[in-house]
């Protein structure tokens, strides 16, 4: 084995294994997504690496695109490459060495199912599997641009998906004493502000077409934004202080109830990106094994147009 001392990690955060510790014991159903998501929260929280690879936004691009729109982000692929194994061999019943971990993230940054579903055909995994870990592998990437990438937001945002990596939102947080909203990403972990009555998904601002569920039993802090125009739906959340980035999926997972309630009446979230991103994952792994990644990198007809 190539990695005898590479661990998993879980958070040391104490806040955020308050959190785990309470998913765990509402969800036990949940235990290997939960256990996954442990190790991407652990992983990101020793981001160094993963923030080396954060690049610059790129001026020039589209004013509704997100900043990592067509951006190059340059990993360490030795540490990409092992993250990516590591959490293969935890999850999903497949030759890690089939896998091309920093291909892998590279589609799962674009969100980019169809690709997710090549590589899982090539390796003989199951593709939901495959798709559920790439998203959790490439949390920590997408955790550090989101740090990192924070003071290049735009000043105005009137998107409903995220202005970094083009996720829709998981969440809608309402804070303070005006309940100011607030649209959180669960991959990045980015907030942005959008007005009240207007739909997250396709615009929508007619009053008449937009409303609520409010859950059974009197739960004040909660609620589900609902859009008749597009079915869509979002989970809202009253709260004093916004969720750690790490806290979002974290807190989706413990709302799934909320979730069945929107299904069972006929709302959906959307399963297309927010926005495709076109973003490159390369990789810097200094030496010989850096050329050698180079000659393989050499664009392709089809490829990264
Ligand atoms: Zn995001
Ligand atoms: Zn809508």
């Amino acid at each position: 084995m190539l990695w005898p001392h590479a661990r998993l990690r879980r958070p040391r955060n104490v806040e955020l294994q308050t959190l785990v510790a309470d998913a765990r014991r509402e969800r036990p159903e949940s235990e290997a997504w939960l256990g996954l998501l442990e190790s991407a929260l652990g992983e990101s929280e020793g981001g160094a690496v993963w923030e080396a690879a954060v690049p610059q936004a790129a001026a020039d691009r589209p004013v509704k695109a997100p900043l990592l729109f067509r951006a190059k982000l340059t990993v360490d692929g030795r540490a990409a490459r092992g993250w990516v194994r590591r959490l293969l061999k935890r999850a999903v019943r497949v030759r890690p060495r089939r896998v091309d971990g920093v291909a892998l993230l590279e589609a799962a940054v674009c969100q980019d199912d169809a690709r997710i579903d090549g590589v899982a055909g090539a390796a003989g995994a199951e593709p939901q599997a495959l798709r559920v870990l790439a998203q959790l592998a490439a949390l920590p990437l997408l955790q550090a641009c989101g740090r990192t990438l924070t003071r290049h937001l735009p000043g105005t945002w009137w998107e409903g998906y995220c202005p970094v990596c083009g996720a829709w939102p998981v969440v809608a947080e309402y804070t303070g004493l005006e309940r100011k909203r607030q649209l959180r990403c669960g991959r990045c972990g980015t907030g942005w502000a959008i007005p009240m009555l207007r739909c997250v998904f396709c615009d929508e601002t007619n009053h008449a077409k937009l409303g609520y569920l409010t859950p059974e039993g009197g739960e004040q802090m909660r609620k589900i934004e609902v859009c008749h125009t597009c079915k869509g739906y979002l989970k809202g959340l009253t709260t004093v202080r916004p969720l750690a980035a790490g806290a979002i999926l974290l807190d989706d997972l413990k709302t799934v109830p909320l979730d069945v309630a929107a299904l069972e009446r006929g709302y959906q979230r959307p399963e297309r990106p927010g926005y495709a991103l076109e973003t490159r994952v390369l990789e810097d792994g200094g030496g010989w094994w850096r050329w050698w990644r180079m000659v393989e990198d050499q664009p392709s007809p089809g490829r990264g147009a």
